[in-house]
């Protein structure tokens, strides 16, 4: 077969994975001088130049032959697609020469399950450390683990990438059995377990100088749930990234909203999938930077996000007994609780305020969303604006009546 169509075929069949954002980690540590390539800085997996060129990672499969039958994944042994494989020096081949070319920053690589999984994972190791070793690939690397794979494969495979994900697809082990009853939840978390384990012990060396101590997978582990395929509320999805948080210390929780593939699960189970992957994604972010606990975000009596809010002006609403928060003098975490004052803002009021009165042009030029956080906040007492009734409250805040046009008053 052809390498371009191999190309096609799985960087295709890559496509579905959502966890390969680039954050979170410098050139590679001990990457020789002279390598090629630089990357952008955190948070994207794309970028764009000056000139509009869009460059991102190669993100492709090493294989999409699987002996698994997961429902949801097109890539599944009773699926009719396709199958290609690459081999190792092609692979490196492929980076090596897109990377000179600037045509990507980095690679994403995982696979399918064609063999035991530490044959699998030798090979996408074989890419990796051939690229660094070799090549000089001073690029990022995204290595998927394969659940089931020994421990020396996953303390190898964090030598060569900046990030290693375990993905656990399905929220619960009752959905793994219906929907992908190859996969073991157990095997998953033994695998985060693994490379949160290796990743301490190798920090705790380094914290102690040991010269030997190598670098170990510096960008963090992460993993990817897929939303909607299965019947779970949003209470237990968050429920469960904040345990993975908590215990794993993973950098990130990615979120798929399914896409329906033939004979898998029904489309439609949910609506607006991709509005609940957003709220998600708000969600999860409220938990890693602004504190909030699951049960805050998604309460049992409401287990499923707003689709109409953000998660924080959702909580906001249901605890008006929090407000208003004086900005003169708010602790910076409360100020963190009001819709439309960011981390960044809420640092720049307790900066400025120190030295002179605010008022709330001034909060507007802060980076305050005013929009939101007129209906939360009082400066010297004085509200901007308070509409009585909650239920209208919500209404404006949802978009769904026009705001009060009050001019901004001068204190
Ligand atoms: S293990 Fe399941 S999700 Fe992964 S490629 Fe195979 S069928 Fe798809």
């Amino acid at each position: 077969m052809e390498l371009e169509t191999k190309l096609a075929i799985l960087a295709g069949a890559a496509k579905y994975d959502a966890s390969c954002a680039s954050s979170g980690s410098q050139s590679f540590p001990g990457s020789p001088d002279g390598g090629f390539g630089v990357r952008v800085a955190a948070g994207v997996c794309h970028s764009w130049t000056g000139d509009g060129r869009c460059v991102s990672l190669l993100k492709v499969l090493y294989s999409n032959v699987c002996r698994f039958d997961c429902a949801y994944c097109v890539n599944r042994v009773s699926s009719g697609i396709e199958r290609a494989s690459f081999t190792p020096d092609e692979l490196v081949d492929l980076s090596s020469e897109f990377y000179r070319r600037n045509y990507i920053e980095g690679l994403f690589l995982s696979s399918g399950i064609f063999s035991d999984p530490d044959i699998v994972m030798e090979k996408l190791i074989a890419v990796a450390k051939t690229l660094r070793k070799d090549r000089n690939f001073n690029g990022y690397i995204h290595l998927k683990i394969i659940p089931g794979s020994g421990e020396a494969m996953i303390r190898e495979a964090g030598l060569w990438a900046d990030r290693l994900s375990v993905n656990i697809e399905l929220p619960t082990e009752k959905s793994l059995t219906s929907l992908a009853p190859q996969k073991s939840g157990k095997l998953v978390f033994d695998a985060m377990n693994n490379v949160s384990r290796v990743t301490g012990e190798i920090e705790e060396d380094r914290g102690h100088r040991l010269k030997s101590a190598p670098v170990y997978a510096p960008a963090g582990q992460s993993t990817q749930l897929i939303v909607g395929a299965s019947e779970e509320d949003d209470r237990t999805i968050i429920g469960l990234s904040g345990a993975l948080y908590r215990k794993y210390s993973l950098r990130r929780v990615y979120y798929s909203a399914y896409t329906p593939v033939e004979g898998g699960p029904a489309a439609g189970l949910f609506r607006n999938l991709l509005i609940r992957e957003h709220r998600l994604y708000q969600a999860d972010w409220l938990m890693r930077l602004y504190q909030f606990s699951p049960d805050e975000i998604v309460p049992p009596e409401t287990p499923f996000l707003d689709s109409a809010l953000d998660p924080k002006t959702a909580w906001a609403l249901r605890h008006l007994e929090n407000f208003p928060v004086e900005i003169k003098n708010a602790a910076y975490d409360d100020l963190l609780r009001v819709p439309g004052i960011g981390a960044k803002s809420a640092r720049r009021i307790l900066e400025v305020r120190r030295s002179r009165p605010l008022n709330f042009d001034g909060l507007k030029r802060l980076g305050v969303a005013l929009k939101r956080a007129r209906y939360f906040i009082t400066l010297g007492g004085s509200f901007l604006d308070r509409p009585e009734n909650p239920l209208r409250l919500r209404r404006i805040l949802a978009g769904e009546e026009d705001a009060l046009q009050l001019p901004l008053f001068e204190f």
